[in-house]
């Protein structure tokens, strides 16, 4: 995705079993590798994960940046 991935658009790279299809190759976002799995962001179930995640994409979506930063 060479403008980055939207909040809440699944990642062209994301393979029918939820597999990263360029997982270990160098042209995989530094950022994918700069998330490591851990109890804090995954919980102990995927609907904890996804609850998480999208929690997170909310919280730093380019629109809501805008209108906390033009907020009085
Ligand atoms: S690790 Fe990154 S590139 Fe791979 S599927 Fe997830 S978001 Fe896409």
């Amino acid at each position: 995705m060479p403008h980055g991935k939207p909040a809440g658009v699944r990642c062209v790279q994301l393979d029918e079993d939820l597999r990263c299809r360029i997982f270990g190759r160098p042209e995989r976002p530094p950022v994918c590798g700069s998330l490591p799995p851990s109890e804090d962001m995954c919980g102990d179930s995927r609907e904890q994960a996804m609850r998480w995640l999208g929690w997170m994409e909310e919280q730093t979506a380019p629109d809501r940046q805008r209108l906390e930063s033009a907020a009085p």
